[in-house]
């Protein structure tokens, strides 16, 4: 951050702490031994009720949804800082609703699908998901082949989606799919709509992934749908969707953040207590090293999300540095991660321990959102243009 927060930004920021520490880090071990026993890292019903209804009452709810739809309308660079302190936690749990996709409803919804959809999704009762891998094609979105065909007054849609997260959940799919095979990413491809409910949609099988997560394949077998499902317009749902992985991306920097400051917290009240050899671990050069390249790579990667905060809020194209973000935030904190595991010996690698959780779902996010690869593709061909 290069200036300060506002004060009552700041006292947001501070209450999410307090809410980190004392709501939910208390239910870790609990998370860590369902995820030990096999299970999701996920909440029950009756841990996250009392939570959701506590922030409700803070005020911690509908944060960066505009006003009109009884949101806070917070800027970016507030919403990043509180994401980091959210993801300080292994307990999955975020305020109501997940940014992303009320961003692109946002930018997409028409005025009846922004009562129908974007009121309930904004004020945290309705859940969502976004449908765009495919078997044939992740890394290359413009690649998809679930087609979409106009017939009469409806569109029948045909395809198969897959690693799909948070889908049984969902009170609305927003599905992407090709209406002109020939256009491609620039004109060809259009966001829809879809209820769980529409017949011939159903989830053919649910993944199990790292860190307790799910995925989910999902088949789309003559699904019918009228121009109102359509979001956006009509071959154009190639920038709306750009906009949700953009905010995600930001999103992303900020949870790496969290991530690695929470091992390198561990790591540093760990090898000041640890005695090997005589000597506390802490006083080795081999760690402190590891401290000190820990604490400055963490500081360059939160000076690189509140850049890109600013930027957004400023409303400045941010997907090339989205991309610098994404992939240097996740391998920083694959790094550090990896690292306080190391310090810890056999306890780092014991499931009693935050660290396996952080290291798998670190991992996970060097693929979702865009393999690290493709990223720097990205970044590469900006770059190589600008010098050209
Ligand atoms: C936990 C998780 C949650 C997910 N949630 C969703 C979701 O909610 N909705 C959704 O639609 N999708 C979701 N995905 C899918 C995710 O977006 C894709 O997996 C990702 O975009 C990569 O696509 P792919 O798996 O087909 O890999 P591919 O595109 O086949 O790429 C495989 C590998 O090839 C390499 N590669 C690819 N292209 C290049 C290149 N140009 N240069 C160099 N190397 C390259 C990279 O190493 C890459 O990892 C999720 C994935 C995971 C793991």
């Amino acid at each position: 951050m290069t200036t300060p927060f506002a004060e009552e930004h700041q006292m947001v920021i501070d209450l999410v702490d307090r809410f980190v520490r004392e709501e939910l880090m208390p239910l870790e071990k609990a998370v860590m031994a369902r995820e030990a026993a096999g299970g999701q890292v996920a909440l029950t019903a009756e841990e996250e009720a009392p939570l959701l209804a506590k922030c409700r009452d803070l005020g911690l709810w509908a944060l960066d949804a505009p006003e009109e739809v009884g949101g806070v309308a917070l800027p970016t660079t507030v919403m990043l800082a509180i994401q980091e302190k959210l993801k300080s936690t292994i307990t999955p749990f975020i305020f109501p609703p997940d940014s992303p996709n009320l961003h692109m409803l946002m930018e997409a919804a028409s005025p009846e699908q922004q009562i129908k959809y974007m009121q309930p999704y904004a004020q945290g009762e309705a859940k969502s998901c976004i449908a765009i891998s495919e078997p044939g094609a992740g890394g290359d979105p413009a690649q998809m082949k679930t087609r979409a065909v106009r017939e009469g007054d409806e569109w029948v849609i045909n395809g198969r989606k897959i690693w799909v997260s948070n889908v049984p959940k969902s009170d609305f799919i927003i599905l992407m799919a090709t209406t002109d095979p020939g256009k491609g990413a620039r004109g060809g491809i259009t966001a829809f709509i879809v209820e769980p409910d529409t017949p011939g949609f159903f989830i053919e099988r649910e993944i199990p992934m790292l860190a307790g997560a799910r995925t989910y394949e999902l088949v789309f077998d003559d699904v019918r749908l009228k121009d109102s499902q359509v979001l956006g317009e009509v071959g154009q749902g190639f920038a709306p969707m750009q906009t949700r992985l953009t905010v995600r991306r930001l999103e992303m920097g900020a949870m790496c953040v969290g991530m690695a400051e929470r091992a390198l917290g561990m790591m540093c009240e760990h090898t000041q207590q640890r005695e090997t050899f005589g000597q506390k671990l802490s006083d080795r050069q081999a760690i402190q090293w590891w401290i000190a390249d820990a604490a400055t790579k963490i500081h360059a990667c939160r000076l690189m999300v509140m850049d890109g905060a600013e930027r957004q809020d400023r409303g400045e194209d941010v997907r090339t540095v989205a991309s610098m973000i994404k992939v240097f935030a996740t391998e920083m904190a694959q790094e550090i991660i990896d690292q306080a595991m190391q310090s810890f010996g056999a306890m780092g690698m014991s499931r009693e321990m935050p660290f396996a959780i952080l290291s798998e779902r670190v991992r996970l996010a060097r693929i979702y959102e865009g393999p690290s690869e493709v990223h720097r593709m990205v970044i590469a061909r900006r770059t190589l243009r600008d010098y050209a």
